[in-house]
């Protein structure tokens, strides 16, 4: 039965939702919702709201744990953060936060606002809490200021907790969306577990560089209902010369199946908001068009044919990418014999190789995009963060 004749396509043959209860006479000539049902929530309950409170205890004590012998990402620094840092230079009482504001510049299911705003801003778009810090060192950083500069204002668990609350009640917000919180997890994890006690009832977006350790995921168990990781790059020479992490793709690969074990694939509410699920970004790096391609293969056959994808194109120069070279002390003296350093690159003379990482310092075209999208196809991923091609939402 169904609503309209332009059909979605739609998992197994599956056909759009049809209202429950209303004669199909009524319904015809009126927009289908085109929500594939097995992807569709009836009502959404936030996973740390169905915590037992012997879980949530054993929850904080974990997290406390965690602070003292540091695991939580796959630098494994093993420090005690009550007395000092790891690689992340963040401690363990508080954490440094940059911005704390409803954001409207995520997946449309985040935020709900137009069709096109849907996925996770809706209307009233995603309350997002901006983590100053970071545990990779990316060059091309989209967010450096933040992430490696460290600038914000330092908040407790508790703290937060407040500011969700805040989020959801004045703002109106769909979620909390914890931006780049790898490194914070025994943190967010209080946090949330306050926040329930003070009555958050909106989903939580963990927005993540896939980075992070199994121990980390454990600990988000039933904590998190939306995981937001983005997987960068594939070989371990991009990931060592551009994220400065030798063992990035194996980390992010356990990382997005273990997600996925906990969360499934992305769905949604009949309002079109993303409730629970799994959702890989993937933001496309010139040249690097064949890493991007065998990461969509990976999650076709090692997680899901329907995880839900977004293809990014907004790559653009900025953090270490495209500044001029350093030069090596005890060189002779800003000669051409003067040898770069750190960036990988060993060729001198051109003028594009007097810049640092001159082979990502220029935007992404449109065809090394359409190559990662046409391996995505091949592989049967099917939900892409797209213009719906109907009058429903974009699931
Ligand atoms: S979060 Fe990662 S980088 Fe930071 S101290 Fe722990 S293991 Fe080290």
């Amino acid at each position: 039965m169904l609503l309209s004749s332009r059909v979605p396509r739609v998992a197994g043959g599956l056909r759009p939702l049809t209202i429950r209860g209303m004669p199909q006479t009524r319904m015809q000539g009126r927009r289908s919702l085109h929500l594939a049902p097995p992807f569709l929530l009836d009502d959404y309950t936030p996973r740390y709201q169905q915590l037992s409170s012997v879980d949530a205890a054993l929850k904080r004590s974990q997290a406390y744990a965690h602070l003292r012998n540091c695991n939580l990402c796959p630098r494994e620094c093993g420090v005690n953060r009550y007395e000092t840092t790891g690689m992340c230079l963040i401690g363990a009482e508080t954490v440094a936060v940059n911005t704390i504001a409803p954001h409207f510049g995520e997946e449309p299911c985040i935020q709900h606002s137009t069709q096109l705003t849907l996925l996770f801003q809706g209307h009233n778009g995603s309350g997002s809490v901006f983590f100053s810090g970071c545990n990779l060192r990316c060059a091309f950083c989209q967010n450096h200021d933040i992430a490696h500069r460290r600038s914000g204002f330092d908040l407790t668990p508790e703290q937060l907790a407040d500011w969700y609350v805040k989020l959801q009640e004045v703002g109106g917000v769909h979620n909390i969306n914890l931006v780049t919180p790898e490194h914070v997890v025994p943190q967010v994890a209080l946090s949330i577990l306050a926040a329930r006690d003070l009555g958050l009832r909106v989903p939580i977006v963990y927005n993540t560089s896939a980075f992070d350790s199994a121990a980390s995921l454990a600990l988000l168990d039933g904590l998190v209902d939306i995981y937001l990781p983005d997987f960068k790059v594939w070989e371990a020479s991009s990931s060592r010369r551009l994220l400065k992490a030798d063992d990035y793709a194996a980390a992010a690969r356990e990382s997005v199946a273990a997600m996925h074990r906990q969360v499934g694939d992305l769905c949604f509410t009949g309002d079109g908001v993303a409730r629970r699920g799994l959702l890989v970004r993937h933001l496309v790096m010139p040249g690097r068009e064949a890493e991007g391609a065998r990461i969509m293969r990976f999650l076709a056959e090692h997680v899901s044919r329907d995880v839900f994808v977004n293809i990014m194109e907004q790559y653009r120069p900025d953090a270490h990418v495209g500044k001029p070279k350093r030069r090596q002390k005890g060189g002779s003296g800003g000669s051409s014999s003067s040898k770069p350093t750190e960036d990988g690159n060993d060729g001198e003379g051109k003028d594009e190789e007097e810049v640092r990482y001159a082979d990502i310092n220029r935007p992404v075209s449109k065809d090394e995009i359409s190559i990662v999208r046409r391996a995505a196809e091949e592989a049967g991923i099917w939900r892409f963060c797209d213009p719906p091609k109907h009058d429903g939402f974009a699931i």
